[in-house]
């Protein structure tokens, strides 16, 4: 718990866990933060906070930190601490040795939605313009992926449609495959409130999450899916409001392309979509299905918040574009209360992907195979780009196995502990001649690095974070960078070692060639920031006070386009070996692999993953609340305690994904979406048993 006394001075600045992106007064008696205080004035947030943005900023100060580089020649040697010279020296050699003998790309980056937007920039950009390849891959390919593709086809551009202020203004709430309780904990109190006000709410999800408890809630429905099968749901949905002629049709011929809303009417109203066809498959009472339906379509303004329940998907980009086509159906998009809105884990994964850390896109969403755009960046920075898309994480990973792929710059992300297959992401490591890890710990890819360079925390930079509503916050630095350098400056050395010569002085003129570079924030400037506080993308001279709701007279894309979404089964399935099909979430109190939260003095964050099981597959398994129990899957098997609810249907079990020891990745699977490899984090076929104890 923070120190109390009255603070000599505060920096605003803004919280780095979740895509609420709340803003905070960090209060400092001279060197020392005592109080992280929740700002008023945060547009996000309006002075609220949760525990963990209030609580949980100790790890920065935890003596696991490592504060000097380190470099070793072989994995199996120990680590020799060296000056930041020597270590940049020797990951520019080995670097560019690899590009000599192996090729130019058998290097490769990933960097991680933790950062901010000026270092991810800057990370694509080492890729793009020093390593000349296209190998760059974000975090974000296994969360919102799938969002990226979906709302790109479906409206033209990925990202939220709503500011969160939105949500007093929605008269029907929609959750699918998202826990805000527990995942976006401050917008998860507004939407409470609006629910406590009369607004009505369906929650499409296999748990009962917190939400479906809440007092005073007027209507609601809980969905309670079997894993796997979002995209039956949705279309079911769908068929209801098509068949029943619930749809808006003066928005579709206005705002959509008429031909294909035909052709995609024509596909949901076929009966094998109907609730009744499609009960047996998903497990939800089709009268619950019709009920909710009728709810969304008719209710007024209908609002969609979805999470990674939806994305994590073999289906993900499916259900996504599904679910864009049940919001244009009803009108549901382009103005207060409506609209799509991917609630995103982490503070930065929207700004993450604004910025081009995609094997297949520039900053602002452009493919890499566009000349013109590709001619833009090449007279900026002074090089030629490469025009094929690069590798995204599998595939370097699988080519790491297969010899191709040999040397990987990874920025803020542990992939060992937070990618699925853990055996095959250590394979692919182990394969490589040279890991550079930059982070703020040792953490479990370090096991396999070459190369480590310290990283600084979000109290030790300048920078800017956009979040789930597309808001870029301002990032400040409150103190000096322990390790002595905040991460753009490490870039721009490793760049530099590598024969650049970038000549940044502060992020700002960073964000002032993101700007010049990038359509959606052709306006967007440190001083305009210091001014409004924050600005929401687009921010440019078609919208100079930046875009709080989008799509509102038309879609970015021109016509919004209904796509016909088949459902297909996952190839993840149950049967007498593997029974059960488990599913993930997060708790309030710890935050995706607990690098952070687990090193923060405080004992709540110590909290360990628990598998839920229902009563009757617990009792027929022989498994009494509180047991030891092993989760064996086809990929592994993990150990954990057992906790014996309801929550789950008989059927489904589910788990948080924190804890270190459990590493539920180990019993994860290798399917992914079809259309941009998320892992299928969602669905994996598992046995339950009792056990000893790890
Ligand atoms: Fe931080 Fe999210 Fe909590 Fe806000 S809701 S304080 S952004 S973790």
């Amino acid at each position: 718990v923070a120190a109390m006394g009255t603070p000599e001075r505060s920096v605003i600045t803004t919280c780095a866990y979740c895509g609420v992106g709340c803003s905070f007064k960090a209060e400092m008696q001279g060197d020392e933060l005592v109080r992280m205080t929740p700002w008023k004035h945060g547009k996000a947030n309006r002075g609220h906070s949760c525990v963990k943005g209030r609580f949980a900023y100790g790890y920065a100060n935890h003596t696991d930190r490592i504060l000097n580089p380190m470099i070793r020649d072989t994995i199996d040697e120990p680590w020799r601490e060296v000056s930041w010279e020597e270590a940049l020296g020797f990951a520019a050699k080995r670097m560019r040795g690899l590009q000599e003998k192996y090729g130019k790309k058998s290097i490769g980056v990933i960097t991680s939605s933790r950062c901010t937007n000026e270092e991810t920039y800057l990370v694509q950009k080492l890729t793009r313009a020093v390593f000349h390849n296209n190998n760059t891959d974000t975090c974000a390919r296994v969360c919102h992926s799938p969002t990226g593709y979906g709302l790109g086809q479906t409206y033209g551009t990925s990202a939220g449609t709503q500011d969160f202020d939105s949500v007093e203004h929605t008269d029907v709430a929609m959750i699918i495959g998202a826990n805000p309780t527990d995942g976006h904990p401050v917008f998860a109190s507004r939407l409470k409130k609006r629910l406590r006000a009369g607004a009505k709410l369906i929650v499409v999800d296999p748990r009962r999450i917190d939400m479906v408890k809440s007092a005073h809630i007027s209507a609601q429905h809980h969905l309670p899916l079997r894993p796997g099968t979002n995209v039956a749901v949705v279309s079911a949905l769908a068929h209801v409001i098509v068949t029943e002629k619930l749809y808006d049709e003066a928005f579709i011929r206005e705002r959509c392309d008429w031909n294909e809303f035909q052709e995609y009417a024509e596909f949901i109203s076929q009966d094998r979509h109907s609730p009744e066809q499609t009960e047996s498959l998903t497990g939800v009472p089709s009268a619950e299905l019709r009920a909710a339906a009728r709810t969304y379509a008719t209710g007024g303004n209908g609002a969609i918040y979805y999470g990674l329940g939806v994305t994590e998907h073999s289906q993900g980009s499916t259900t996504v574009m599904g679910i864009a086509n049940l919001a244009m159906l009803t009108g549901n998009i382009g103005r207060r209360g409506v609209g799509v809105n991917p609630l995103r884990g982490q503070n930065n994964v929207q700004g993450s992907c604004d910025m081009g850390s995609f094997p297949h896109e520039l900053p602002g969403y452009r493919h890499v195979k566009h000349p013109d755009v590709r001619a833009m960046f090449e007279e900026v920075w002074g090089v030629p780009i490469d025009p094929e898309p690069g590798l995204r994480i599998p595939n370097m990973l699988d080519a790491a196995v297969e010899g191709t792929f040999k040397g990987l710059y990874c920025q803020g992300e542990d992939i060992l502990q937070s990618d699925p297959d853990t055996h095959h992401v250590a394979a692919g490591l182990a394969a490589m001649e040279c890991v550079i890890v930059h982070d703020l710990f040792l953490n479990e890819t370090a096991n396999y690095a070459h190369v480590f360079l310290p990283g600084s925390s979000f109290l030790e930079k300048d920078g800017t974070f956009t979040n789930a509503e597309r808001r870029i916050n301002r990032v400040r630095e409150v103190m000096k960078p322990k390790n002595g350098y905040a991460d753009w400056e490490i870039t721009q050395m490793l760049a530099n070692a590598m024969g650049a010569n970038w000549t940044y002085t502060h992020p700002s003129q960073i964000m002032d060639e993101i700007a010049a570079t990038t359509p959606s924030f052709a306006n967007v400037t440190y001083e305009l920031l210091e001014e409004r506080g924050s600005v929401q993308w687009p921010c440019n001279e078609e919208h100079p006070e930046g875009t709080p709701l989008m799509h509102v007279d038309g879609f970015v894309r021109g016509k919004g386009r209904f796509v016909v979404t088949e459902y297909i089964a996952t190839d993840e399935k149950s049967g007498p070996r593997f029974p059960l099909l488990l599913t993930t979430g997060r708790i309030l109190s710890q935050y995706n692999v607990g690098a952070q939260t687990r090193r923060t003095d405080n004992v709540i964050w110590h909290q360990e993953d628990v598998l839920e099981i229902h009563p009757h597959d617990a009792e027929s398994r022989g498994v009494n609340e509180g047991d030891w129990i092993k989760l064996a899957s086809r990929a592994g098997e993990t150990t954990l305690r057992a906790t014996l609810t309801d929550r789950v249907s008989p059927g489904v079990v589910y788990t948080t994904f924190h804890h270190p020891v459990t590493q539920a990745n180990v019993i994860t699977t290798d399917f992914s979406d079809w259309a941009t490899n998320c892992p299928e984090y969602k669905v994996t076929a598992v046995q339950v048993s009792p056990s000893n104890g790890p």
